[in-house]
């Protein structure tokens, strides 16, 4: 039988033996939001999620992993059919209660393992609140900046999005999100300012519309992404965020958390 790791897969008696063992906690994050033709609304989370699976597994029975958030801030792509947004209000409160919740089960360390660009300045903005108002240590990281030099293999640097990269890492980590038949090329142009792709090392921010940069949703040519490269991808993305895991468990010296008990916040 595989080892747990998702919460949502245990009994209360599993959890309240799993509990003093577990050093962090992982909070996928996701969107429901539009990738071009090829790629389902549920994209980021489901990569995310298995990340956080394969993560979670390499550091068992230290780590589980939190309830999967399936929708994240996707204001920017509204204008597709379909797509989701919730508000930063929304998407921070969600991740928030989530954590005070476990810390009071005695967890205090997070990863909060993003899937999805938009949700990067919220995700800052919690972490940090945290960490000053609740002594609590929240990490968050976006898969694709961790693997962003692994990427420069396969693409030049640009956004990462409904691409060969995603489309790579949907075929090896959870094909039911690809539609392989409708796999097509990107319609992405040139950002309209000069320095605002964030792939690029960028330096300045505009809240773009997602069809004012793409037409047709994506980036790059998802006819070129193979199951290798996902494979590949994965494995520089495991090695990487396993040693930062590995570091941040055994740190006693920050963010030990407020005192709190189970029924009282
Ligand atoms: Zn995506």
């Amino acid at each position: 039988m595989e080892k747990t790791v998702f919460l949502t897969d245990m009994a209360w008696p599993e959890a309240k033996a799993r509990l003093p063992k577990v050093r962090l906690a992982i909070l996928p994050t996701g969107s429901m939001e539009q990738h071009g033709p090829h790629l389902t609304f549920e994209t980021d989370i489901a990569i995310a999620a298995e990340l956080a699976r394969r993560l979670a597994l390499q550091h068992h029975p230290r780590v589980v992993v939190a309830p999967p958030l399936p929708v994240g801030m996707s204001n920017h792509h509204m204008n597709f059919p379909g797509t989701i947004t919730w508000r930063y209000d929304t998407f921070m409160a969600c991740l928030e209660d989530t954590i005070l919740a476990l810390s009071r089960h005695g967890i205090q360390r997070f990863l909060i393992l993003n899937g999805h660009g938009g949700n990067r300045a919220a995700i800052s903005v919690l972490a940090t609140q945290l960490r000053y108002e609740e002594e609590l240590m929240v990490a968050g990281c976006t898969w694709f900046e961790l693997v962003r030099e692994a990427c420069q293999r396969f693409i030049p640097k640009r956004r990462v999005h409904a691409d060969e990269i995603e489309a790579a890492m949907g075929l090896y980590l959870a094909p039911r999100v690809v539609r392989k038949a409708a796999l097509a090329k990107g319609k992405a142009h040139a950002d309209p300012y000069p320095y605002t792709d964030p792939g690029t090392g960028g330096g300045i921010e505009v809240p773009y519309r997602w069809e004012e940069l793409t037409p047709n949703g994506a980036y790059g040519d998802a006819r070129r992404a193979t199951t290798e490269m996902g494979k590949e991808l994965t494995a520089v993305f495991l090695e990487k965020a396993g040693e930062f895991v590995e570091a941040f468990i055994v740190d006693k010296t920050r963010g030990a958390g407020k005192k709190r008990s189970a029924t009282r916040p």
